[in-house]
């Protein structure tokens, strides 16, 4: 039988502090096809994270088939918008949030990464955007470069941090939106210029990396689904449901189908694949036109489709 086998693996998923994203759910099928996994959580939600697992709020999520509980690892705390300690300023390192959380930054990561043995498989599942709610045409300069800061700069430098400290084949996989690709009006903010270049860096990235260690790095256009960070947009339902009613498979994506094409990505299955972004997003990607509207030309009928073969 062809199985995803990630035995022996360590994997770092990096965006994790709820069980309600894709992050937690890939780091579940990572775990299910054998990998050890630990994650990389935002100090302003790593508090309530941990306090969530120690009190057993998430034991349901966390439930494996056989009946056991998933444990991660690790759980390191990562701020993605800085690189070494010395960038951080003076009052977010006295933020109550942060000021005990050590070196938060991906230099911090990489080094507690490196000391811990090393990793095979990173996962880069976080964004953020302060103005996402804006158009683009009102956001400041500074809102702009935060959401790509966080959301695409981020995926670079853990490129450049983790790619050492990676045992030798590795396996990045980012996580975009057809809004990089595509207007997508009130995904704004500078956030659909972060997903563009997130894309468009897994290509030039899977170059540098592949050459200078092995590593092979793709991304994932996955279609709406509503996380904490997608509902905090605010117009996710809406989303969901155009995408079900226009996409060649009219209906959601699960977060479990985002998380094993991730597994996928990441396993030796996969090693012929690099510098790739993957639609997972029931085809929504390769429609023209929307097909939800009156006059539409319509889906063909099953009998019209026939049961197959010539006569
Ligand atoms: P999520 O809320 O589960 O994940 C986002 C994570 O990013 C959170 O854990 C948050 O704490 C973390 N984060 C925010 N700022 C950070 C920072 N500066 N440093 C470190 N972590 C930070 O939501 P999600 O929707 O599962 O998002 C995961 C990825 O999937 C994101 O890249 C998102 O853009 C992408 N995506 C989401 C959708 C969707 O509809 N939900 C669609 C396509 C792509």
């Amino acid at each position: 039988m062809l199985a995803i086998d990630l035995t022996g693996k360590h994997a770092l998923v990096a965006g994790v502090a709820d069980d309600g994203g894709f992050g937690f759910a890939i780091a579940k099928a990572l775990v299910l096809a054998g990998a050890k996994v630990s994650v990389a959580t935002w100090p302003p939600a790593l508090g309530i994270f941990k306090m969530m697992l120690e009190r057993g709020k998430l034991d349901a999520s966390l439930a494996l088939p056989g009946g056991e509980k998933m444990a991660f690892a690790k759980i390191y705390p990562l701020d993605a918008e800085f690189d070494r300690l010395e960038d951080v300023p003076a009052e977010l390192k006295d933020n109550r949030r942060y000021r005990d959380a050590g070196d938060f930054t991906i230099g911090g990561l990489a080094a507690a990464i490196e000391a811990d043995g090393g990793v095979d498989i990173v996962v880069h599942s976080l964004a953020n955007g302060s103005e996402v709610k804006k158009p683009l045409l009102e956001t400041s300069r500074r809102g702009y470069l935060s959401a790509v800061s966080a959301s695409a700069y981020s995926m670079v430098s853990m490129a450049r941090h983790l790619g050492p400290v990676m045992r030798r084949n590795g396996a990045f996989v980012s996580l975009s939106y057809i809004a990089a690709e595509r207007a997508v009006p009130g995904y704004g903010g500078g956030m659909s210029s972060a997903k563009a270049a997130l894309e468009s860096d897994t290509r030039l990235l899977a170059y540098e990396v592949g050459r200078a260690w092995g590593h092979r790095v793709n991304c994932i256009s996955a279609g709406p689904y509503a996380s904490r960070a997608a509902s905090a947009i605010g117009f996710i339902d809406q989303m969901i449901d155009y995408a079900r009613r226009n996409a060649p498979l009219p209906e959601p994506i699960t977060a479990e189908e985002v998380a094993s094409t991730a597994a996928f990505l990441c396993s030796p299955l996969a090693s012929g694949i690099t510098g790739t972004t993957v639609y997972v997003d029931k085809g929504y990607h390769a429609m023209g036109i929307a097909v939800d509207r009156e006059g539409a030309a319509p889906a063909v009928a099953p009998a019209a489709a026939g049961g197959g073969g010539a006569s």
